[in-house]
């Protein structure tokens, strides 16, 4: 079973990330921690009936007192309402800050739980047990959670690390074909930024049928990279002041499109995908990134079924506005993540005419 160590020196918290194979079935020897103490699971609606028996059973058997609270699936939970509910939940069970959250699904759970877990009490002890392809190669490692603003997403939120990530792969199973869709464009992502192998072994294993079946001899090896990758950045940059910003390649646009277009309705990844493509173009425009970037991301991207371009009816005015008001909003500028080459990039601010032009 691949682990990944994550270190981050600022805030003192160095832990694991356990990648493996019915692990919601055997994870009583990881949840030790918990003996003794309660644990909140907070997880959702599509994610409760498939796994939380089996996770509650697991934190029983290592001695803790489990309870859950389900919250309704999908964007619009990482929302303040969805929050004073977990914070509810939380003072009716007594947790106190020796005790634990565990963040029981995926990326949207991950970011709520794990807000709640920082700011109850002044932050009781937190788990991320993903179940998306997105969470378990992205969200739940690095400790940004958050939740989302009616003007911006994730507008409001902290670091705050768990102490332990238990990926169990076999979740993903269960995954429906648009989710898995969507994790692989932050997988894509890590290739075109750091990793020239990973992008080229999704390029190979490109399929827009059974992507999951195409993917499967490489799956842990994939989330592992990813959690590597992930991992080196938080360790170097825990706060994201510098090089840790790189992971924002096509962030910028993408956080502008899923407010336009009312958080939920592109799935975060989906906007991800649009947003490397125009990203490349922006850096072909400007004459960072090699000429004929973005057609090859634009193409593995396609490999898989997944969107590459925005509706055309949000006019290029209104996106401009709403990335201004992006937490990577640097004076009248946007700051961008730009590819060099496939595998490597470099950070820049981009005016707000500018970038009204390159849109
Ligand atoms: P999500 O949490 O909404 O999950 C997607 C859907 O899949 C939901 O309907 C969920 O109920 C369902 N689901 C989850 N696991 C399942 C399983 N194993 N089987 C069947 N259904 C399952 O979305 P997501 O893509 O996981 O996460 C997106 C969120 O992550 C966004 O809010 C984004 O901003 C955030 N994010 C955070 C970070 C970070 O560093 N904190 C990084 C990237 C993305």
């Amino acid at each position: 079973m691949p682990i990944v160590k994550v270190e981050a020196p600022e805030q003192a918290n160095t832990y694991d990330i356990h990648i493996g194979h019915g692990l919601l079935k055997k994870a009583a020897g990881l949840l030790e921690r918990c003996r003794g103490h309660r644990a909140m699971i907070v997880t959702d609606e599509n994610v409760a009936p498939l796994y939380l028996d089996a996770m509650k059973a697991q934190l029983e058997a290592a001695g803790a007192q489990a309870s859950a609270f389900v919250l309704p699936a999908g964007e619009t939970t990482k929302c303040m309402a969805q929050l004073e509910r977990i914070y509810d939940a939380l003072i009716d069970a007594h947790i106190t800050r020796q005790d634990f959250v565990v963040a029981l699904g995926g990326g949207v759970v991950g970011d709520i739980a794990g807000y709640a877990a920082c700011t109850y009490l002044r932050g009781v002890r937190f788990i991320q047990a993903p179940t998306t392809l997105l969470a378990q190669v992205d969200s739940s490692v690095g400790g940004k959670v958050a939740v989302n603003h009616p003007r911006g997403k994730n507008l409001l939120g902290a670091f705050y690390q768990p102490e332990l990530v238990m990926i169990d792969c076999d979740t993903l199973k269960t995954l429906d074909a648009r989710q898995v869709g969507a994790g692989l464009g932050e997988v894509i992502k890590y290739g075109c930024i750091l990793d020239r192998k990973l992008f080229e072994l999704l390029n190979r294993c490109g399929s827009r049928v059974r992507v999951m079946e195409a993917l499967a001899p490489e799956l842990d090896e994939i989330i592992a990279r990813c959690c590597a990758i992930k991992a080196r950045y938080v360790h170097e940059d825990p706060h994201d002041h510098g090089v840790r910003m790189q992971l924002n390649f096509g962030h910028t646009l993408a956080h502008a499109l899923e407010n336009t277009m009312g958080y939920g309705v592109l799935l975060h990844g989906e906007a991800v995908c649009i947003g490397m493509v125009a990203a490349a173009g922006w850096g072909e425009a400007l004459g960072v990134t090699p000429a004929g970037t973005g057609a090859r991301i634009e193409r593995v991207l396609r490999a898989y079924g997944l969107p590459t371009e925005r509706d055309e009816r949000l006019t290029r005015a209104h996106l401009a506005a709403v990335m201004a008001l992006d937490k990577k909003a640097e004076g009248d500028g946007v700051r961008c993540v730009l590819l060099t080459k496939i595998g490597a990039c470099t950070g820049t601010v981009i005016r707000g005419a500018q970038l009204e032009v390159l849109l």
